[in-house]
């Protein structure tokens, strides 16, 4: 058995290690190519380890640059990215290595185990969609079409982003910003020349948000609403280039539509099953969407607009469930939520963490041996605490995959959880908000599934290889079990009276999650479906409005004013990677909704599912498809009433 790496980096000397170890790759490259009869194990895996080792070694650099920025990690990450870029492009082009894939494919596919099938599977998939296996003229216009696709998708962001910024609205009455909490006036506060005192508003997000939520002058909410719905006019002529293009550069991959290529790297099997999917959602939330909305007007003077609901909204929900943070934290405390969750995840799961002692890039940051059944399994790198120099958010960074390397040893996995939780001192508990409970749970989620792989093909071990709409599954599985009253009472103790968490409080956590839930689920329905059906053929000019007009008829319960271009601003799909990607969100919440109740229903300690989710789910990683490991563990397809019912719509 391999060991763990060890964490550690030579910034100096980084380069040159690296252009060394990419030569070196390349000549082996050579030397694979070269041998006459190439099969899986003289060609596939000496080509995956490759691959495995090069992620190995660059993977410090780009976590140091993420936690421990520095000018010098800036430089040397910034001096290396074109050159794997290079490289890798290089790889991804060479089609000698497509034509070897697909022989030995064909030559041994009846021999091979499926986690090699898989893989081999997966790389000829990768070159096809990227086009190299076509004629010269072919890949030329599809290059074409890559630059102009990114240049556009550039201009939609710039474009956004002009419009957002270039945007103000000046109060002058001291009234119309009242109500509003103390920190957004003085934001907007500022004092012109002459010594008055008004108030500015932007279509930035919290400043836009704020109004929105808490201003009470309607006339002034409805204003920054028609300025935010209106941005970047000049998007709809670049989301009608933009579709066009794709939809050319699908057809000549093969795909009869953009969203069939799209489909074609996710789990979900087909255009009808995304489309009925998402339709009965809207069916199923409707009626309490419509009881939602009706709550709200009560609340309203006048008919709701859609410049109104955030505001009565917010009035609503401050009236039935007003949550004070600060009484929640005292519950929360750092070190005993880490351990409260590895405790849960014993007894769900008979995994074990240790702490190691190992000296780590900075002093808070620890790292764990894992062990299923007393066997070492894995290692988990933890650093929770926000601090100068590290980038904001949370995530799972993957770094060692499970696999067998060429000689046939076992090498483990390993993996990064990053949080930015408030920092410790000696005198100083780091106390958590809930949310950052959920977090945490999330990410350990992902990690877990990366690390309890028992696959030997690192391509699709863990979470690589792990289809794109499925990916978010066993995090929003985990993080589920940050609401349940039995795994919260493991370990929210009060960190000072040792009181432990009371269950009003934790009903109250879970009653204003699900506020309003619905409404949110039937807008969430509008974009995917949206975004789904555009992609399915080429619409132009007008035909985009009416598509989402024909849509919102289903979905949008309060008439949408017709300036509401909306479209216009959807950067997810037009500007990001999401586009007939968006059901995405919903698909994977549905398989964590179901198999989560699964365990809930089962009393979730000694639960039978969650063995099974251990052995099929997270060992099974990506070696394959999702739509097929989860009817392995359930036996049938996932249920979308379970998402209804974690949203708690009836
Ligand atoms: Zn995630």
């Amino acid at each position: 058995m391999s060991n763990f790496l060890k964490f550690q980096i030579n910034l100096e000397t980084f380069i040159d290690d690296l252009n060394k170890r990419l030569n070196k790759n390349s000549e082996k490259l050579n030397e694979l190519l070269e041998q006459k009869n190439k099969n899986y194990a003289s060609f596939v895996k000496p080509m995956q380890m490759m691959d495995e080792e090069l992620e190995q070694f660059f993977t410090p650099l780009s976590h140091l640059n993420s936690v421990n920025n520095t000018e010098q990690t800036q430089e040397v990450y910034a001096e290396s990215l074109p050159i794997i870029t290079e490289y890798s492009t290089k790889l991804s082009q060479n089609i000698d290595i497509y034509n070897a894939y697909k022989e030995i494919y064909t030559d041994e596919k009846e021999t091979l185990n499926y986690e090699q099938n898989r893989v081999l599977e997966l790389n000829i998939l990768h070159f096809e969609l990227s086009g190299a296996h076509l004629d010269e003229k072919t890949k030329k216009r599809l290059q074409e079409i890559n630059i102009k696709k990114s240049e556009l998708s550039n201009d939609f962001s710039q474009n956004l982003l002009n419009a957002t910024n270039e945007y103000e609205y000046i109060i002058e009455n001291k009234k119309d910003v009242e109500g509003l909490p103390k920190s957004d006036i003085e934001t907007a506060k500022f004092k012109e020349d002459n010594g008055v005192i008004k108030y500015r508003f932007t279509l930035q997000m919290p400043s836009y948000i704020a109004y929105m939520t808490y201003g009470q002058n309607a006339e002034i909410r409805e204003t920054l609403y028609k300025a935010y719905v209106t941005r970047s006019p000049q998007n709809a002529e670049i989301i009608d280039e933009l579709l066009t293009l794709k939809n050319e550069m699908s057809r000549l991959l093969g795909f009869k539509s953009y969203t069939d290529y799209s489909l074609a790297t996710k789990m979900a099997p087909s255009q009808e099953s995304v489309l009925r999917f998402l339709e009965d959602l809207i069916k199923n939330s409707k009626a309490q969407a419509k009881k939602e909305l009706q709550e709200v007007q009560k609340i309203a003077t006048q008919p709701l607009k859609s410049s109104d609901t955030a505001f009565y909204s917010e009035i609503l929900k401050k009236e039935k469930y007003d949550i004070d943070e600060e009484e929640y934290r005292p519950y929360f405390e750092q070190q005993s939520v880490v351990n409260g969750m590895f405790e849960f995840l014993n007894r769900l799961f008979g995994i074990r963490f240790e702490k190691q002692q190992e000296k780590l890039w900075d002093e808070k940051a620890d790292s764990y041996d894992l062990y299923i059944d007393d066997k070492l399994t894995a290692r988990l790198y933890t650093d929770l605490e926000a601090r100068k120099g590290k980038r904001g958010g949370a995530w799972m960074h993957n770094w060692q995959a499970h696999c067998s390397n060429e000689k046939g040893e076992e090498q483990l996995a390993s993996a990064f959880i990053v949080c930015n939780f408030p920092a410790s001192t000696e005198i100083n508990p780091s106390l958590l908000r809930h949310d950052d409970v959920v977090t945490l749970f999330h990410e350990m989620g992902h990690a877990i599934h990366h690390m309890l792989s028992s696959v030997n093909e690192n391509e699709v071990s863990g979470v690589n290889g792990v289809e794109w709409d499925a990916v978010e599954f066993p995090s929003q599985f985990l993080e589920n079990f940050a609401y349940e009253p039995k795994v919260l009472k493991l370990f929210a103790a009060h960190h000072k009276t040792g009181d432990i968490i009371p269950d009003d409080m934790i009903e109250k956590l879970v009653k204003s999650k699900n506020f309003l839930s619905a409404s949110g689920m039937l807008r969430q329905l509008e974009f995917s479906i949206f975004d789904f059906t555009l992609h399915t053929k080429v619409y132009k000019g007008d035909e985009v409005q009416a598509l989402l007009d024909s849509i919102r008829e289903d979905t949008a319960l309060i008439k949408t004013p017709s300036y509401n271009k909306f479209q216009n601003g959807f950067a997810h799909i037009f500007a990001g990677g999401y586009a007939a990607g968006y059901y995405s969100y919903k698909w994977a919440e549905v398989l964590s909704a179901d198999a989560f109740f699964s365990v809930v229903d089962e009393g979730i300690f000694n639960s039978d599912t969650a063995k099974r989710y251990l052995d099929i789910i997270l060992k099974g990683g990506g070696a394959k498809s999702m739509q097929e490991l989860f009817k392995e563990l359930q036996g049938r397809e996932p249920n979308p009433s379970s998402l209804l019912r974690l949203n708690g719509i009836k």
